[in-house]
């Protein structure tokens, strides 16, 4: 349970205090989340190597095709207009881009750097 508490408050998963990210983003204003190197509370240190998130954009596609069959089914039910269904579904893939940017690292990092782990 303290994981995903962890993941959504974007907690370091060592600590649990230390915020993960210093920026969170906007794709209205064209700015990614940016993350800390380090835990600003033990120091733990986030990306291992380099590319060590390249894995998380699989947790980012699951989670993008999961709310888009989600938005889809709602959508449908409110209209059958699929042209209008797809402009919805995209904005929401807009809207929820740095969202997913940092659920899936969360979700990452909490895989493979969680708290009983010891590398
Ligand atoms: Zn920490």
């Amino acid at each position: 349970m303290s994981a995903i508490k962890g993941i959504l408050g974007e907690r370091c998963p060592k600590c649990e205090k230390g915020k993960v990210f210093y920026k969170k983003g906007n794709p209205l204003l064209f700015t990614m989340p940016r993350m800390n190197e380090h835990c600003p509370v033990c120091g733990h240190q986030f990306e291992k190597e380099p590319g060590y998130f390249f894995g998380s954009m699989y947790v980012s596609y699951g989670l993008t095709v999961a709310e888009m069959i989600a938005v889809f089914i709602i959508s449908f039910l409110i209209t059958d207009n699929y042209a209008l269904i797809l402009l919805i579904i995209a904005i929401m893939a807009v809207l929820l881009s740095t969202f997913n940017f940092r659920l899936s690292r969360m979700i990452w990092i909490y895989m493979l750097d969680g708290k009983d782990r010891t590398v």
